[in-house]
């Protein structure tokens, strides 16, 4: 059972960006309003999250690493209007199938930090009591070190570095009210900060440099079709955002980072009618719909998404840009 646990956790968790992604999303679902990323070695040897969030009550951290222990499905019908990332209950699993995992976390009503390591999906022993803030410190190290397979199939650290901070990239320009930080263990700049109070047009001028942003559109959508969008526009040359070839498009649907590439075809074909010849777009789109027209049922590594009415919806908001652009030009 454990050869087959570890299997399935090295189908979830292919590169460390798969585990900080669920990481981050965790933290988010946990109401953080700070999440600080800690990285060494691409985040094979270290990947540390520490958030501000709710923590978790102690009670519940020896089943933590079971699978399907989630704090976020109480009932069947809840999988459909699903509103946080998480609903498996499987990521911290799978990660302490592959790696070492320990857990630090604090809720308000204790009144000292708990930490627990875990193996297999087990807890090891009980957990200790020491000194912490409100929040929970999730760390990560030596991740496949019983899968060689997959460790060898992983680009170098700094290609998995690079992974890491185009993903926190996208989220700290997508969560409005919450802080981000990431660096490297050993260095004493971040690569990358964006505070909690910033718009989403600041959060990209932050995270991407003032090139992509000086002519930044922002388009609000609202009520269309039951779809509420916000979307920010502009152009792709002389980014200064050295680390990422391939930012954009960046699409959140219902706060999830997805990849949907019908609705990116779509839209470059758009642009391409408004932008000069050669340039390309830098587009943000977040869209929020009716959960049930989502399919939930994605695998989690797969971020592409399909959705019902895909070529309706593409199409509504293909001419409503087309009416949004051509005001602006006149
Ligand atoms: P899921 O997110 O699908 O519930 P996970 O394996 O990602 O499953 O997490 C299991 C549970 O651990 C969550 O439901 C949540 O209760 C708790 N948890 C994980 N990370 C955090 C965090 N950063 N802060 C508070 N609770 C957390
Ligand atoms: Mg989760």
């Amino acid at each position: 059972p454990s050869v087959v646990n570890k299997i399935a956790a090295g189908e979830i968790i292919i590169s460390p960006v798969n585990a900080l992604k669920e990481m981050m999303e965790n933290s988010i679902d946990a109401g953080a309003s700070s999440i600080d990323i800690l990285v060494r070695d691409g985040g094979i040897k270290l990947l540390q999250i520490t958030d501000n969030g709710s923590g978790i009550d102690k009670g519940d951290l020896p089943i933590l690493c079971q699978r399907f222990t989630t704090s976020k499905l109480s009932k069947f019908e809840d999988l459909e209007s699903i509103a946080t990332y998480g609903f498996r209950g499987e990521a911290l699993a799978s990660i302490s199938h592959i790696a070492r995992l320990t857990i630090t976390t604090k809720t308000r009503n204790e009144k000292c930090a708990w930490r627990a390591t875990y193996s297999e999906g087990k807890m090891n022993g009980n957990p200790a009591p020491v000194a912490g803030k409100e929040g929970t410190v999730i760390l990560v190290e030596n991740l496949f070190y019983n899968m060689p397979s997959r460790l060898r199939a992983l680009r170098s650290p700094s290609e998995e570095y690079g992974k890491i901070l185009d993903v926190t990239g996208r989220y700290a320009c997508h969560s409005q009210g919450i802080a981000f930080s990431c660096k490297k263990s050993g260095d004493s700049q971040f690569a990358l900060t964006v505070r909690a109070n910033l718009s989403i047009e600041e959060r990209i001028r932050t995270v991407f440099g003032n090139k992509v942003s000086s002519n930044l559109i922002s388009l609000q959508i609202e009520k269309l079709e039951d779809l509420r969008v916000v979307h920010v526009v502009g152009k792709m040359s002389n980014l200064d955002f050295s680390f990422k070839k391939s930012i954009t498009p960046i699409f959140f649907i219902n706060n999830r980072l997805v990849v949907c590439n019908t609705l990116a075809r779509a839209l470059r074909q758009v642009y391409a009618n408004y932008l000069p010849k050669g340039d390309k777009p830098f587009i943000y789109l977040s869209i929020s719909m009716h959960p049930e027209t989502l399919d939930v049922n994605i695998h989690p590594t797969k971020r592409e998404v399909r959705f019902l009415h895909e070529e309706e919806i593409i199409e509504v908001l293909s001419s409503k840009l087309n009416e949004e652009f051509s005001n602006i030009d006149s």
